[in-house]
């Protein structure tokens, strides 16, 4: 069984209300990986940000 995991932009300190849910973290990473990339032009390939994505996740 898995539990649903949780991502708000507002985490990482962002003035954005996206908010993702998964059932997994791989499948929560790929979505906010793509919501990051266009609508904040960050790099989700980068180590530093993929650390901060799974640090702010719930
Ligand atoms: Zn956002």
């Amino acid at each position: 069984m898995q539990e649903v995991r949780t991502f708000r932009c507002r985490d990482l300190g962002l003035a954005c209300e996206y908010e993702e849910m998964a059932e997994s973290e791989n499948e929560l990473m790929k979505r906010v990986e793509g919501h990051l990339q266009t609508a904040h032009q960050m790099d989700p390939g980068h180590p530093e940000v993929q650390e901060r994505i799974r640090q702010a996740m719930r």
